[in-house]
């Protein structure tokens, strides 16, 4: 049946490429973000669409986008460099934002998915992280200003699920890549891919033996679109289990851009997370969901996007 839906952070990465899903699947879409890290260029593709609209809103703000049938939760600052920048603001997204959009569900009786993150488990001690590991978070670090804000949204989406019975899904979203992640957030992929097609240095923050899993956009698209026509309101992970030290992603960007740059070591940002993958047995049990794109091919099909943003003269 096609719904409609609002989508908030619509102007970001994922909110984008979310956007298209869900209209290519034939529902009305009501994008609204405030655009503090996001870009209406990341919705040039549905310059036209009679299904899609777009609102610049604060969802920190009051607003009522009218009746809808499910909302997904996407504005939040995402970047280790855009949540310490924007600080106080993420973590008001998290909680007033997340509160004013549990509202709109509870209001016009409509499903919710928030975009939680594996930032939960914090420097997790249990390895692959699992759905019921509560996570090792510093409360007060520099990280805190997300990951904090994040364990609030997911407390306060099982609340309105638990005292108002909102038909609520979270997933905990695990590094993810692709087109339209913006090249100047500071995150690893972005850095690496502009720094190698730039033929300067690759940065690597520390030894480079801290480990990340990547996950192709499409496929965490689809995770996330599965689980919201589920019946799970825990928390899933979605994620590419195939974990990978941050020298060896350098040397994967190194070989795809098909340069030769050298790499350089900075200072380790405090409270950087040493491990993280992801246990994804809940996600394929339950949603029969396993991601398809392997790092290299993921990095292959974003080359042209960051090779445009570079000749953009995007930094
Ligand atoms: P992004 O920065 O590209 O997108 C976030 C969007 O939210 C931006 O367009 C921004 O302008 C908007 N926004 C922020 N605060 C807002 C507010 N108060 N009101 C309205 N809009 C606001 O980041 P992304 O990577 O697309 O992340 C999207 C969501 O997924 C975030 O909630 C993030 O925490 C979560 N997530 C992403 C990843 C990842 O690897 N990309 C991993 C874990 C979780
Ligand atoms: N990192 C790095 N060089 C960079 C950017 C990031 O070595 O230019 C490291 C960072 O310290 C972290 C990992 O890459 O260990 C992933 O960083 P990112 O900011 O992409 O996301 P995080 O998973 O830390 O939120």
């Amino acid at each position: 049946m096609p719904q409609r839906i609002l989508v908030t952070g619509a102007a970001g990465f994922l909110g984008s490429h979310l956007c298209d899903a869900l209209l290519a699947n034939g529902h009305t879409v009501v994008g609204v973000d405030n655009l503090c890290t996001g870009s209406t260029d990341n919705l040039r593709q549905l310059t036209g669409e009679s299904r899609f609209s777009f609102e610049e809103q604060d969802i920190c703000k009051s607003f009522d986008p009218g009746k809808v049938d499910f909302i997904f939760n996407f504005a939040s600052p995402a970047s280790p460099v855009d949540y310490s920048r924007l600080g106080v603001e993420t973590l008001s997204v998290g909680s007033t934002g997340t509160v004013n959009t549990l509202d709109l569900a509870r209001k016009y009786n409509a499903g919710y998915l928030h975009a939680s993150t594996s930032e939960c488990y914090g420097d997790p001690e249990v390895h692959p992280q699992v759905e019921t590991y509560w996570g090792n978070v510093n409360p007060i670090g520099p990280r805190s200003v997300y990951d904090e804000a994040k364990r609030f949204s997911e407390a306060v989406v099982m609340a309105y699920h638990r005292y108002y019975g909102v038909n609520t899904h979270l997933v905990r979203i695990f590094n993810t890549y692709g087109p339209r992640l913006q090249i100047n957030d500071g995150r690893v992929i972005s850095n690496f891919m502009s720094q190698a097609l730039r033929g300067e240095p690759l940065t690597i923050y520390g030894d480079g033996s801290q480990t990340r899993s990547f996950c192709y956009v499409s496929d965490l698209i689809a995770g996330i679109v599965l689980l919201a026509d589920s019946d799970e309101h825990l928390p899933v992970n979605i994620g590419n289990p195939d974990e990978w030290t941050i020298l060896e992603c350098a040397r994967q960007v190194l070989d795809v851009t098909g340069t030769k740059g050298e790499i350089i070591a900075k200072p380790l940002p405090q409270d950087d997370p040493t491990r993280r993958c992801p246990d994804i047995t809940k996600a394929k049990t339950l949603l029969g969901w396993e991601p398809k794109v392997s790092l290299r091919q993921g990095l292959q099909s974003s080359l042209q996007y960051f090779k445009d943003c570079v000749s953009a003269g995007s930094r």
